[in-house]
Order: C-alpha cells, then structure tokens, then sequence
C-alpha cells in the first residue's frame, strides 16, 4: 500500500506551492494546464527541464514560478536571464535541482522527468519528506524497497501519477489490503496490438511512435508498443502497494476507459473510469484526499460507448513476462530491466535496434546481471551503467 496515502495539510494557507521536475514533456505540461485551473488552489514554485530552454522559458513567463532550473549545463549557458520574468530566479544543474526541491515554500513535487534520470531529484524530494506526485515510474522499478522505506523514514507521501497506479490507489479504498486477491492492470495494447509476430521485426520507429489512445513523450510510447510499460508497472505496483507480482495481472483493454481494477476475495471487482486525459490522475495526486473541479474531459453518456477486454499474447510481447519475472525477484532486477530497455529505446529510436530486439537484449541483460537481492542506491546505479553499456554493444541472437 502507499505508505501515507494522507495528503499534507494547506502548510501555509494560501495556494500550496508546486514544484513540476519535467515540466516540459508531457505530463509536465498537462501539470501546468491543472495548475491553471485550480483557481488558485495550486501555485508554480519551480519549473525543472533538461534542454528545452525555450519552452521552459515560455512556461516561466505564464506561471511565474519563483525557480527555475535547466540542468543541461550546456542547454543552460544559452539562456538569458533578461529573458526571465521579474521575480523568476535561474539554477543550473542536477545538484541545484536536488538542492531546490527539498524548499519549504514546496508542498507539492511532481515527478515528471522521464527514465533513470528522475531517481535522483524523486529521491530528494522523498527524504525532505515532500508530498510527491509520481510520474517517473522509473524511480520505483529501479530502487521500489529503497524509495517506499525513505518515504517511510522521512513522512514524506508518494501519489501515483500513472492512470494505472492512480485507478489502483482509488479502488484500493473500497477494502482492506489483507483482502485483495489481485491487482489488474489494465493495457492499451499499443499500436501493435493485432499485429501478426512475424510483422513486428520491421516496423518502424514512426509506426511504433502512432499511439492509438495516449498522447505521451517518445520513450513512454515505445514502452507502449513493446508493452515494456505494462512490465514496468508490474513492478511500480509491487511496491507501491506491497503486492506481490503474482497478485498483479494485465488485461488488455483498448479504449483505455477502466484504467485498472481490483479485485477483491469476495469477487468484487472495483475499477476507475474516466476518458483517457492524464490531467484526471495528475489532479488526484495533487488534491488527494479531496476532489476538485478539473480540466480533464469527461464521458458524454449520451453517446454509445463499448468496452472490451483479452488476455496479453506473451509471445507476441514478451516484455510482459520479463515484468513479472523482475517484479518477482526484486532486488536488482527491476533496475536492469529498466537500464536495459532504456538503451535498447534509444538503440531503435536511432534506427540501430529491430523493435523485436528490445525485449531479447532486456531478457539477456536481466539473465546475465550478477543479480544482488538487497542492493544499496549505489550498487542499482552501478548496475544501471553496467546494464545500458551491455545493451550499446549487443548485436543480437
Ligand atoms: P517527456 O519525454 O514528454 O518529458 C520528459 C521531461 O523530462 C521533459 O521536461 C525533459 O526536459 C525532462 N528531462 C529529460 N531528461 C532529463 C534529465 N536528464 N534531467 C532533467 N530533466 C530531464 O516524458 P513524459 O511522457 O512526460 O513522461 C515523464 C514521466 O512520466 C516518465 O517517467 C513516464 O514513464 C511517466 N508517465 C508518463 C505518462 C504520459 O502520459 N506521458 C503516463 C504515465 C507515466
Ligand atoms: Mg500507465
């Protein structure tokens, strides 16, 4: 279960302050659209994104936060601080973010970087105790047990950002964990979803970037395709919730209506729904225990509207068995699985990997890791870098 699924209370009175680490991608902006419509509940405090200066730039001058930070040093030094609004301060760097996150005059921090590279400004912001709206599954899948013992340790709460988790979190109130019989995470499927085996070596990253429900950033969309973000998810449930993996399955559902359910030993089976928008979970997160009017679109019931759901074909996509195989050991694993598929994305993106080829070097990486059962934060970095190298110099089975 979430550790302290007890929002902290209007600190200061007047609007809480938020601090948005990715704000430029995706869930970054649609942060900033909930924001905007809180009608002064919410206010920007800091704005964090890696290169994307000018945009960065233009968010400062319509949320006027009080930071914020590029951390490229080099994306950095092409910034003007003229080109800040009056009241808008600049910081450079990872170790800048990490130190600014962990200010008071922050209520809430939403976790928005994509990839390995969010663990560290995530961790900070748990150990000053913060309430944390996850958006950066990878911080779970790669140090889970580490992080919900630190949030334990330090009181901080961590919110799950991810319309899965979030529908979990939600269906979980209806009962009592000890009477869960089993978390069903619900998948798009991805662009590939009817696509015959043997077709899915050639296709390509333009085909594997069309996502059919979601508007997402490039990484999460291939994580998609290949399913690898069911797999992730897997292990971000395992430890958010404590559940063990065999208590956590997938169903593919294609419309991406129910976006996770519970079922409980009685049969009960409580689900979430809503149209896909992940402004509705971002709120969540943000207001949690209240909910508030949103920006997020809402069902029209006038209109006929049907839902279907089937079973994940394994051997087509074969990341979701790496998942649960992850999700089950625990330790290392999940951070090499994720170092893995993030250097194998990167390898298909840059035309150098079959899309096929993604779960193979994943699967071989996670077998071949000297596999630690209780690791520190360091030993999962160093894995992390022992992983991506493996996978940059694979060339296949
Ligand atoms: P994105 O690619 O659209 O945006 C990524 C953001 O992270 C950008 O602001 C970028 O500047 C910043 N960033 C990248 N590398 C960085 C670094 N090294 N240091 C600091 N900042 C860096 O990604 P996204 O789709 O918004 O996803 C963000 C996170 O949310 C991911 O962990 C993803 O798995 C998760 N998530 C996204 C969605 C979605 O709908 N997009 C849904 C669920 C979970
Ligand atoms: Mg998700």
């Amino acid at each position: 279960m979430v550790t302290a699924t007890r929002a902290q209370p209007r600190e200061r009175g007047g609007p809480l302050g938020v601090a948005v680490l990715g704000s430029t991608g995706s869930i970054g902006r649609s942060t900033l659209d909930v924001i905007e419509a809180s009608a002064g509940r919410f206010s920007t405090w800091l704005l964090a994104a890696h290169r994307s200066t000018s945009a960065l730039l233009e968010q400062a001058r319509r949320m006027r936060p009080a930071w914020v930070v590029v951390v490229d040093e080099q994306a950095a030094a092409d910034v003007d601080p003229r080109s800040l609004p009056a009241g808008t301060r600049l910081a450079v760097g990872p170790e800048a973010l990490d130190d600014l996150v962990r200010n008071p005059a922050i209520d809430r921090v939403v976790s928005a970087i994509v990839g390995a590279a969010g663990l560290r400004s995530t961790w900070a912001a748990v150990e000053a105790g913060k309430a944390v709206a996850l958006a950066n599954k990878e911080t779970l899948v790669m140090a889970g047990p580490l992080v919900m013992a630190l949030a334990a340790r330090c009181g901080a709460t961590i919110l799950p950002v991810d319309s899965e988790h979030s529908a979990v979190h939600q269906a979980l109130c209806s009962g009592q964990h000890a009477d869960v019989k089993r978390i069903v995470l619900t998948a798009s499927g991805g662009p590939f979803r009817t696509k015959p085996r043997e077709a899915l070596a050639t296709v390509t990253p333009a085909e594997a970037l069309a996502h059919p429900t979601w508007s997402m950033g490039p990484k999460i969309t291939i994580d998609s395709a290949t399913m690898m973000n069911k797999a992730l998810e897997i292990i971000e449930a395992r430890w958010l919730f404590d559940m063990p993996a065999e208590k956590i399955a997938v169903l593919v559902h294609p419309q991406s209506i129910v976006h996770s359910m519970v079922e409980f030993v009685d049969g009960s089976v409580i689900a979430q729904l809503s149209p896909p928008d992940m402004r509705l979970p971002i709120q969540y997160a943000l207001t949690y225990p209240e909910r508030t009017e949103g920006p997020a679109r809402k069902f029209d019931f006038t209109r006929p509207m049907t839902l279907e759901f089937e079973p994940p074909d394994v051997e087509r996509f074969p990341a979701v068995r790496l998942g649960h195989e992850a999700a089950a050991r625990g330790g290392t694993a999940g951070a090499v699985l994720n170092a893995a598929n993030e250097a194998a994305v990167g390898r298909f993106l840059a035309g150098g990997l079959r899309f096929t080829d993604i779960a193979e070097a994943c699967a071989r990486v996670l077998d071949e890791h000297p596999f630690e059962a209780e690791p520190t934060l360091d030993e999962i970095l160093r894995l992390d870098s022992w992983a991506r190298q493996e996978v940059a110099t694979w060339s296949g089975c």
